[in-house]
């Protein structure tokens, strides 16, 4: 077990949620997940989680550079790239860096890109992106979810989220009449658990929402949309109304409500209009709201444009094909997993040198010029931004082997062959 520092303990990265959870290595070789009650594993782990040491050694782990088609150590592979690239000016490079590595590295990143007037531009996961543009980016603890009489669940947060579905069971069970209601386009793990189920089609989730926030007097949808009612909003999309009617009355006759906003891509349409009026939603009644990101420190998107004037990758895929970038570095996300062939391939194909940090073979990883292995997320320690909005600290489950490298150790060597002074983020 990795020794516990004053103030972290050692967390899963591979959500928001970011459990405390561990990991043990047996001396030879297998390394596996553990909970130890004395450092606050109390809430257990879902099968992803589990599944992390596992990642560890996976045969796709990348243990050792690349330029070219020559295999070197990271910090050579650096030295080659940051000479390569310094042929062209600041604004003709882009860094791309994934916002769920930990803060310190993020911002040294940002910081070395706003030294060397570098376009920076900030990956997280698309679902994300709605409920960041709505301004929903924190939580209230999830144990109050157990208190609530009545929770609304809009999506699948038991398949997005799954340590959720503890908090929401213990407020089922907790005394007789409560009550979880699901409203999705698709009966999923929560409406399976649900007592009741709304069933809405996938373009016509944002229409229910919101003609279900009007009639629980929420005047800014109804504004919006023009002061229509919520039978008139009903009547243009053909849904109908008595749902919207009958699960509006439950809600504002239920003492305390509790909502959960979970948003995993595709499963809807609009759901920057389901964000908004789910908020809205939430305030008319007085409720709680829980709006569950995918991924760790999407929550600090606002604060990386204003501060440091960061992007999003449809940018940088748009300078991309419009020739603008010379030079892409993509550090620690791996858009061939994610987007389309024909939104990732410009990436890679179009500037003239690229180059990928990152901790897992990968197609994008593939086709870059040169290559560097990262930590994984969890061989490291640092900060993070809790879901309720706070930094938190945590330590690595196990060393890192010698030959990869943390995004704040990639940074400061970048720094060093630059010519640049010490990275600072502050
Ligand atoms: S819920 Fe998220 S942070 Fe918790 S164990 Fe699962 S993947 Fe990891």
């Amino acid at each position: 077990m990795p020794s516990r520092s004053d103030d972290g303990v050692p967390r899963c990265l591979l959500c928001s949620m970011d459990c405390p959870i561990g990991a043990q290595d047996d001396g030879l070789g297998h390394v596996s997940t553990v909970f130890p009650a004395e450092l606050g594993f109390d809430q257990g782990a879902c099968v992803r989680g589990l599944t992390a040491a596992w990642v560890l050694q996976a045969p796709d782990r990348l243990l050792v550079g690349r330029m070219g088609e020559e295999e070197g150590a990271a910090d050579a592979v650096l030295r080659d790239v940051v000479r390569a690239a310094s042929r062209y000016g600041g604004s003709q490079t882009a860094v791309l860096v994934d916002v769920s590595r930990p803060i310190e590295g993020v911002l040294a990143t940002a910081a070395l890109c706003r030294e060397g007037g570098v376009r920076l531009a900030v990956w997280a996961p698309p679902a994300d992106l709605p409920l960041v543009k709505a301004g929903l980016t924190a939580c209230p603890p999830f144990g109050e979810i157990a208190d609530c009489d009545l929770v609304l669940a809009v999506g699948d947060p038991f398949s997005t989220h799954p340590v959720v579905a503890a908090s929401v069971r213990d407020m089922q069970f907790g005394a007789r009449g409560r009550r979880l209601v699901s409203v999705d386009t698709a009966v999923g793990r929560t409406g399976r658990a649900a007592d009741e189920r709304v069933a809405v089609g996938p373009m016509k989730l944002a229409g229910f929402v919101a003609a279900l926030a009007v009639e629980c007097g929420a005047q800014a949808v109804a504004s919006a949309l023009g002061g229509r009612s919520g039978r008139e909003i009903c009547a243009a999309l053909d849904i109908p109304f008595e749902r919207v009617a009958g699960l509006a009355a439950r809600l504002k006759g239920t003492d305390k409500v509790g909502v959960i906003l979970s948003n995993s891509l595709g499963r809807y349409s609009a759901p920057t209009a389901v964000a908004a009026a789910v908020k809205e939603l939430s305030a008319a009644l007085g409720a709680r709201l829980w709006p569950l990101l995918i991924a760790t420190n999407s929550a600090l998107l606002p604060r990386l444009r204003r501060r440091f004037g960061a992007t999003d990758t449809e940018d940088l895929i748009r300078a991309a094909e419009g020739g603008e970038l010379k030079v892409l570095c993509v550090i620690g996300c791996d858009p061939s997993s994610v987007l389309p062939q024909r939104l990732w391939r410009p990436l890679v194909e179009k500037p003239e040198l690229v180059f990928w940090a990152g901790s897992l073979r990968c197609a994008f990883g593939d086709a870059a010029d040169a290559v560097v292995p990262l930590t994984l997320p969890w061989q490291e320690e640092g900060t993070v931004l809790s879901s309720s909005g706070e930094p938190a600290r945590f330590v690595a489950w196990l060393p890192k082997e010698p030959t990869v490298l943390t995004v704040s150790e990639l940074m400061m060597r970048a720094a060093v062959h630059g010519g640049a002074g010490p990275v600072r983020a502050c």
